[in-house]
């Protein structure tokens, strides 16, 4: 079977497959953006009401599990939605199917402090920070770092969790108990004007592209709002897509990253993390006109052609969490006024309510970027 509308590419002339580690949103969306390209997708995820299964076909096992292993190292390549994948998943599957990005990648991006070095190899500036692994690295850490920090897990930390601002010594030291003592990073605190974030995206034939630079705004650690294009110094983006080349360069990527960045006044950029993968702050891209960014790692990963991608219009989202009431009942977004919004587009993940889980996002669209931060307001007190 041929795939229409796909003109280069290694495998033209039959249908592709795109297996992924992990079945959430992440990997809903993927297939999602995969279908149209005639992309066949697998996922392998122990969770049996994983999003995805809504869309892909569905190895709901363990990420170890030898046969499901089996059935994605049959795949044309295979890539992640989320980076804790366990190491022996991807030794199986290693010199049997591309891993994209690459399981040497993925153990930088995984930890938090082996990626703030491997940042500062590759010529990028990241907020002061020290390595904390046993009682005796608190000493004047915090003094090292500006007086002011935040502590942080080095692995397994997500949408604010594993972390802690820390003021004092004292501080510093209750926090480190309370995170059970396990190998941290502690970042010295970034006065930062805004932050934002940029993907990157490389093909194994050597083709880079970069998706938009995005304004984000958190909310208790979650992202509550994503804006394009971000409000900053001209340059900003320029640089940012710099830095963006020079760590895919240096870390070697096949597939796609995503750069968070604080910016700082005067315009400089710190990168704050790195993501192996598409980014809740690139979903705006799926509703602005142009090339979405779960397009782009597909196409990334499978080695077809590949341009920049960005909204053509000026383009927000609004993260959908799950929020209880006073009363412990969930309180719900007001749909009915959303969709009179009008330029509302929602995305829903078909997950069940947890205070503080992501069940959805809502994408809105603008002419001009006025109108665009009028309907953004419109829209916000709307979701909980
Ligand atoms: P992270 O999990 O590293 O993305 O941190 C979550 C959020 O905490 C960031 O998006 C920032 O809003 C804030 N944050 C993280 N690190 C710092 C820092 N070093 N200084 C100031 N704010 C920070």
């Amino acid at each position: 079977m041929t795939t229409p509308g796909i003109t280069a590419g290694t495998t033209l002339g039959r249908e592709l497959t795109l297996g992924i580690l992990g079945g959430g949103q992440l990997a809903q969306m993927l297939a999602l953006a995969a279908i149209p390209l005639g992309v066949r997708v697998t996922v392998l995820e122990p969770d049996a009401h994983a999003p995805a299964r809504l869309c892909a076909r569905h190895l709901h096992a363990p990420y170890t599990d030898p046969a499901g292993l089996d059935e994605l190292a049959a795949c044309d390549a295979v890539t992640l939605e989320f980076e804790n994948i366990p190491v022996e998943a991807l030794a199986a599957l290693e010199g049997r199917v591309p891993v994209r990005p690459a399981g040497s990648l993925l153990a930088r991006s995984k930890h938090r402090a082996r990626e703030k070095q491997a940042l500062r190899e590759a010529g990028a500036t990241t907020a002061p920070f020290e390595i904390i692994e046993a009682g005796g690295d608190l000493d004047g850490a915090l003094a090292r770092v500006g007086g002011r920090g935040i502590l942080k897990t080095s692995e397994l930390g997500y949408d604010g969790k594993g972390q802690a601002r820390v003021n004092t010594d004292a501080e510093l030291r209750a926090a480190w108990a309370d995170l059970n003592r396990v190998p941290c990073v502690l970042e010295g605190f970034v006065p930062f004007e805004r932050e934002v974030s940029l993907a990157v995206a490389r093909t194994p034939s050597g083709q880079v592209a970069f998706g938009p630079l995005v304004e984000n705004v958190h909310r208790n650690g979650i992202l509550r709002t994503s804006v394009y294009p971000a409000h900053v110094p001209d340059g900003t983006g320029a640089r940012a897509r710099e830095l963006a080349r020079a760590v895919a360069d240096a870390w070697a990527l096949e597939g796609l990253i995503t750069l968070e960045f604080f910016v700082l006044p005067g315009g400089d950029l710190l990168v704050n993390e790195v993501a192996p993968r598409v980014h809740n702050s690139g979903h705006l891209t799926q509703d602005g006109g142009g090339l979405s960014q779960f397009e782009a790692q597909v196409r990334a990963v499978l080695d077809l052609p590949l341009s920049d991608w960005a909204p053509l219009h000026p383009t927000a989202m609004l993260n959908v969490v799950g929020v209880d009431g006073p009363d412990g009942q969930p309180l719900e977004p007001d749909w009915a006024a959303i969709d009179a919004l009008g330029a509302a587009r929602v995305h829903l993940y078909h997950k069940a309510h947890r205070h503080g889980r992501k069940v959805g996002h809502v994408n809105l669209v603008a002419p001009d970027t006025d109108t665009l931060r009028a309907r953004l307001a419109s829209l916000e007190p709307l979701v909980p």
